[in-house]
């Protein structure tokens, strides 16, 4: 990772994907921090390149609000072409207020 990465990641806190836990050095990112931070999340496909934004409260209920946000990737299945686990992108968005 260089500098310039670096940089990114620090103004992307929450920016993470399968099998990489980009949470500037601290635990990876869960749904309750989601919802702390007031944050959305959107699953994206690599496969078909697919983004649909998650349904934080179901998740919740599936999953749990400690489930780490890259579990939720692993977990996930693109709709639309059937890619599973490391094709599937967990990335929060912090909508501006
Ligand atoms: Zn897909």
């Amino acid at each position: 990772m260089n500098d310039a990465e670096r940089a990114g990641f620090a103004r992307h806190p929450l920016r993470v994907s399968v099998g990489t836990v980009l949470w500037c050095g601290m635990e990876p990112a869960t749904l309750s921090n989601l919802i702390a931070n007031d944050n959305d999340l959107r699953l994206f496909c690599d496969g078909c390149g697919r983004c649909v934004d998650a349904d934080i409260s179901r998740l919740v209920k599936r999953f749990g609000a400690a489930i780490p946000l890259p579990e939720i990737g692993r977990r996930s299945r693109c709709s639309e072409c059937g890619a599973k686990g490391g094709s599937v992108q967990v990335v929060a968005v912090r909508w501006s207020t």
